[in-house]
């Protein structure tokens, strides 16, 4: 796919990602933004996001996001980035709906079969949707600003270049994006490793409360509603815990879940090297990759831990035997 000659007749262009956007989503949404803002001034763009936390604050024109959907307008294009599911863009899907013509550009595996924008790019092998989306823009009208989005995009979904998403084409278009100028020590340390004290409380607490299961293979942790109405945090605040529950030694999954709703959690899971996430994800209606995937679900703690815990019994014992 070719971003110029996907856009060479539109004059309005309208630009999403998923709910509770993540920093591919963020980095993928607005590199693409600033892209056609720099390259194609003649092009009516308008982006809509839910509003990303404070760590991505240094990316240009993220006060131009809309959070709430203009239903009345008729996008010549409409793209969505970094999401498997309509579903998960909702608050903006009448947009999509009124468009012409709708991209998707994506790598989620649970997007394949699910291919669900006129024209889909999705790429499961690549390491994240900025990666999908440097594939589709011209390298010479990418500029400092465009590279830090997609830079951001790509080390947060690789861990700062360590899941083994990460690929030699990964690692090559980091080194394009540096050579733009971009501060990389900055943007690493401040939207991927940075905590205020607060999180790091809450992160502990987590950790304190964690609780090892499957023959100390699988590990989960919740934090729920009451706690973090105590902390002043939400569910942007709660990023890092699962990764840290994902270092613990002897461990293949990590379960980390904050309560959403009355008997409601927002579940993220995580593993190591042989436990295939997405497929429980997806059993369960939510969705992600092979190494970290997500879904919300009903019930308490207890049964949704037993729920995932009775599907991944079936992988570790297929694997066992
Ligand atoms: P998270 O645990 O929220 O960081 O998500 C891990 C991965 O799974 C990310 O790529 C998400 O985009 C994806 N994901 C999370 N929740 C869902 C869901 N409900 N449906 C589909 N994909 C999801
Ligand atoms: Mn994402
Ligand atoms: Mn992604």
């Amino acid at each position: 796919m070719n971003m110029r000659f996907e856009l060479a007749d539109a004059k309005t262009v309208g630009i999403t990602g998923h709910v509770r956007p993540d920093g591919d989503c963020v980095g993928s949404v607005m590199g693409l933004y600033n892209y056609i803002k720099k390259n194609m001034p003649n092009i009516e763009v308008d982006v809509y996001l839910e509003q990303p936390g404070k760590e991505f604050y240094y990316i240009k024109n993220l006060d131009k996001i809309k959070p709430i959907a203009d239903e009345t307008k008729e996008y010549d294009v409409f793209i969505v980035l970094d999401c498997s599911d309509i579903e998960r863009i909702k608050p903006f899907a009448q947009c999509f709906l009124n468009a012409k013509k709708t991209i998707c550009i994506d790598h989620h595996a649970s997007n394949s079969n699910n291919a669900f924008a006129n024209n889909n790019l999705v790429m499961p092998n690549s390491s994240s949707s900025c990666e999908v989306l440097y594939g589709t823009l011209e390298e010479d009208e990418i500029d400092k600003d465009i590279a830090e989005c997609i830079y951001t995009g790509i080390i947060h979904d690789t861990g700062v270049f360590k899941y083994s998403c990460t690929s030699d084409i990964t690692m090559a278009i980091a080194g394009k994006l540096m050579a733009k100028g971009i501060d990389y020590s900055d943007i690493i340390d401040n939207s991927f490793y940075k905590k205020t004290y607060i999180q790091n409380q809450i992160l502990g607490r987590a950790l304190l409360e964690s609780i090892l299961f499957y023959d100390k293979k699988c590990i989960y942790s919740a934090i729920y509603k009451k706690d973090m109405e105590f902390y002043g945090v939400d569910g942007k605040q709660l990023g890092g815990i699962i990764e840290q529950l994902r270092l613990t030694e002897g461990v293949e999954v990590a379960i980390f879940l904050y309560e959403t709703g009355m008997n409601e959690f927002k579940v993220s899971m995580r593993s190591k090297k042989y436990i295939n996430v997405s497929s429980i994800a997806v059993h369960f209606g939510g969705g992600g990759h092979v190494r970290a995937a997500g879904i919300t679900m009903q019930g308490t703690v207890h049964d949704i831990i037993n729920n995932i815990g009775a599907q991944l019994e079936l992988q570790f014992s297929a694997i066992d035997k």
